[in-house]
């Protein structure tokens, strides 16, 4: 059996003390390939923390050949913040504002999001010296990664795959519920170049990523961390390091490209959204009750029917900023508001 060690690479950010990110590396003493699984680069989004503290001991028992490195907090000031970013506050959770001169808005600084400072700055902003340390220290000698990030929790568990060589394979072993897949050109598009984010930087340079969104910010979940321990098992089968055959990729019910069409519902009238007992993920059927809206002006009960069959992408009511604002988690709709995104093939009646 492999012992997996507990290595630390220093990281120093300027006008701040050094620290050790700690991180543990598995060799299994033969040649191939070398997997990095990295959780919780954003500081709100850490049940891929806990899947690879549980899957650290099973990989010390199946891994059969090359080295396993695992991350489960890859950005430690971002995690003692207790938000997204090293630099978020109540104030700016997503970062710092700056003016953007050719849209002519005020938009949030994409650096003081780490992943999207790919390979890093020495010189660069906090985030910038920290992806530069990670990324020198350990990415560097990777040839696959699994990088874990969390979205809302009104949002379906996904893998975010493209048309890059070997993703929507990997995505597809993941067994995860939903693989968004991404347009071949999003990779090389001019117009709207993409942030460099630790896939992009794998794929860009002929190595084989895989993004996901686990379903749940700021929480473990029991189901999640199970899904994500599943997940890791099955990306190691699929590029050779376990032994066997990816378990439940029978479970992957949306694949989110081209062909399917994305319905929207949305609120009748203003009124607290109350849930059904449904979740992200779940099929429903055209015409089931997704929810009741209790209007407060006149204490009326509407019921929220779905206006066609297909799984639900997202459920329940909030806003854009729900991962940084209580208030945008309130199940206070207005009229108009989206209740729920339901997915199905496109032109299906
Ligand atoms: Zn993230």
């Amino acid at each position: 059996m492999a012992k997996a060690k507990t290595k630390y690479l220093p990281v120093k950010i300027k006008d701040r003390p050094e620290f050790k990110l700690a991180y543990w590396e598995i060799d299994s003493g033969k040649e191939g390939p070398v997997l990095l699984i990295t959780a919780a680069l954003h500081g709100i989004e850490v049940q891929g923390s806990e899947v690879i503290r549980r899957f650290c001991p099973i990989a010390e028992k199946k891994i059969l050949k090359g080295r396993m490195i695992l991350v489960p907090f890859a950005n430690p000031p971002a995690l003692w913040n207790r938000r997204a970013h090293i630099v978020s506050t109540l104030a700016h959770p997503k970062g710092k504002e700056i003016w953007d001169d050719e849209r002519k808005i005020m938009r949030f600084d994409l650096r003081d999001n780490i992943n999207c400072t790919w390979p890093g700055n020495p010189d660069g902003n906090e985030a910038e010296q920290v992806s530069h340390a990670l990324y020198n220290g350990i990415v560097k000698q990777a040839t696959h990664l699994v990088d874990m990030h969390c979205w809302n929790r009104f949002t379906v568990t996904a893998a975010l795959a493209d048309e890059s060589p070997g993703t929507m394979e990997l995505a597809k072993a993941a067994a995860l519920p939903a693989i968004s897949v991404r347009p071949a050109t999003a990779l090389t598009s001019p117009q709207r170049p993409m942030p460099p984010t630790l896939s992009y930087i794998f794929k860009t340079t002929g190595r084989v990523a895989l993004d996901m969104e686990f379903s749940g910010q700021y929480i473990i979940s029991e189901n999640e961390v199970a899904r994500g321990v599943r997940m890791l098992s099955n990306c190691s089968k699929h590029i050779g390091m376990f032994r066997g055959k990816p378990e439940g990729t029978e479970e992957t019910v949306m694949i989110l490209d081209v062909k399917m069409e994305k319905i929207t519902v949305t609120a009748q009238t203003e009124g607290l959204f109350i849930e059904n007992g449904l979740a992200p993920g779940d099929r429903v059927n055209k015409g089931e009750v997704l929810g009741t809206l209790f209007n407060d002006k006149n204490l009326r009960s509407t019921e929220v029917k779905s206006p066609a069959g297909g799984y639900l992408y997202a459920y329940g009511h909030y806003r854009r900023f729900c991962d940084a604002d209580l208030a945008d988690m309130h199940p206070y709709a207005d009229k108009g508001d989206t209740l729920a995104i339901i997915v199905r093939p496109k032109g299906k009646k």
